[in-house]
């Protein structure tokens, strides 16, 4: 994303630009009348480092259209700061840009009111009432989010501006906007398959949290990556002579793993050498066929590392990402990580969500119309459904936060049906929370489970990539008591208790 330095920077040109780079069409009108509106609003108002406030949603309008999204938002993006800080209302941003970008600057502005602003940076996580108030506002952001996921995208758009531009703040400030960041914003930018927005937020967090560390592994990182890049360019070019010929075009890139996710990997295993994926190998390719096409040639050229061929085309991860992985002995046996995928499926992967609202919105133009408030594809949101779902079931308020924080932010494993089907389940579940994650019926009916074809009982952690099988009886007596000791996910604990408060 390219940086905004300068007043002189502000130009209503290069936002019609970007836009008109992926939408000819789009309502340069609305986008207009709102830079101007916004521009007048915000006039002799002044951001902490000095700069002139309408800098800041102009940035964010520029991010948005780099995630290609529709004039609607672009307009709510440069709109986004008016409520809160000029003597405007909705009613007049109603009136002036209608009511869908009215409820967007609101939705924009509501989450900005629970900004978590007075709430001091704490690496505490219970018991904290501070912190509990913080996360309680997430819920508010999630269903935020799932009313129209827009919403947050111009809030992940006015983040990266802030963080962008968080030098001049006090330290203090600092960490508690990158704890922020990090625990609240990065994961929902993960959840919605937006990878590289995702590693932008943690690596701008990763410097003001840990500055010794940041700078530890940027010094660290610097010599490898220089060393490997001369390496993958060797590799890269003899890669394209194997493919040469092969009718496939493919587009071959080095890609290094960023910051914040070398600094995880280095905290479990501080042998930079084993991070294979380092530095990685991308091919992206016309057709799905042509990646298994190049996987085949890939493979009988360089030894593979079995265990390490991923294909995540046949099995997206659960937020969407599509890919094929493999780990092979290049040149002088040196171990290299290679991806292979079209270009959709990368920028997909990039972009996540907001690509899909793209392709979505033109396709169906006219059911969007219709139906005014937008979501995004059912399967990047069925999470977002099941929270909400649980959320109408919780009692309470600190019920439901408990269930945020192990559902959300956690990590994530990846458990398989025979049938192939995958599920997403936080890190720690059992076999009760897979059940239960298939539907109530299994989870209800349950008797016992076979993991990768063993008997195993039903305090057993699942690991990733386990293939879990649920063995039901129609007339079981129904969940135990004691499952609840062993279910992490609310789902589970939610449906074990109702069928407990029913029979007991
Ligand atoms: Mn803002």
């Amino acid at each position: 994303m390219q940086k905004i330095l300068s007043l002189k920077d502000i130009d209503l040109k290069e936002l019609e630009r970007r836009v008109a780079a992926y939408d000819k069409k789009a309502d340069f009108d609305l986008i207009k009348k709102s830079f101007e509106f916004a521009q007048d609003c915000h006039k002799g108002q002044k951001r902490k480092n000095g700069d002139c406030y309408f800098m800041h949603p102009f940035a964010a309008s520029l991010i948005l259209a780099d995630m290609e999204m529709d004039a609607k938002t672009i307009s709510a993006g440069l709109l986004h700061d008016v409520l809160e800080n000029c003597d405007v209302t909705e009613k007049q941003i109603e009136q002036l840009f209608g009511s869908e970008v009215a409820m967007l600057v609101s939705g924009v502005t509501k989450l900005g009111e629970i900004d978590f602003d007075k709430i001091e940076a704490s690496d505490e996580l219970k018991d904290d009432p501070k912190r509990l108030k913080k996360i309680e506002s997430l819920r508010k952001l999630f269903l935020a989010m799932a009313k129209d996921v827009r919403v947050v995208l111009i809030k992940l758009a006015d983040r990266h501006h802030n963080m962008e531009t968080l030098d001049a703040l006090k330290v203090e400030d600092q960490k508690r906007i990158s704890n922020e960041t990090l625990e609240i914003y990065a994961p929902l930018a993960d959840r919605l398959g937006m990878g590289r927005f995702k590693a932008d937020l943690e690596d701008l967090a990763f410097k003001y949290i840990y500055p010794k560390e940041y700078l530890k592994i940027v010094q660290r990182t610097k010599k490898i990556f220089h060393a490997k890049e001369k390496y993958l360019n060797e590799m890269r070019n003899l890669l394209n002579l194997l493919l040469e010929g092969e009718d496939l075009n493919p587009v071959i890139e080095g890609r290094a793993k960023h910051l914040y996710s070398i600094y995880k990997k280095l905290k479990k295993d501080n042998d930079i050498e084993k991070i294979y994926d380092l530095m990685a190998i991308r091919i992206i390719v016309p057709e799905k066929s042509d990646c298994y096409k190049t996987l085949g040639i890939i493979h009988s050229n360089f030894k593979p590392l079995i265990y390490r061929i991923k294909d995540y085309i046949a099995v997206p991860k659960p937020n969407g990402y599509q890919s094929l992985h493999t780990t092979v002995f290049g040149l002088e046996g040196k171990i290299t990580e290679i991806q292979i995928r079209t270009e959709k499926m990368h920028e997909e992967a990039e972009k996540g969500v907001s690509a899909h609202w793209h392709y979505d919105e033109s396709k169906t133009q006219k059911g969007y119309a219709e139906h005014k408030a937008s979501f995004a594809p059912k399967a990047k949101t069925r999470w977002i459904n099941e929270l909400m779902d649980w959320n109408k079931a919780a009692h309470s308020t600190e019920e439901f936060i408990e269930g945020l924080k192990i559902d959300i932010f956690k990590d994530r494993i990846f458990a398989f049906s025979p049938k192939g089907d995958v599920f997403d389940l936080p890190d720690g579940s059992t076999p009760i929370d897979f059940a239960y994650a298939v539907h109530t019926f299994i989870g209800d009916h349950m008797v016992g489970a076979r993991v990768n074809s063993k008997m195993i009982s039903m305090d057993h952690v699942l690991a990733d990539r386990d293939i879990v099988e649920i063995i039901i009886k129609k007339n079981s007596p129904g969940p135990k008591r004691d499952w609840l000791k062993y279910a992490v996910t609310s789902r589970a604990r939610g449906r074990i208790r109702a069928h407990l408060n029913k029979t007991e």
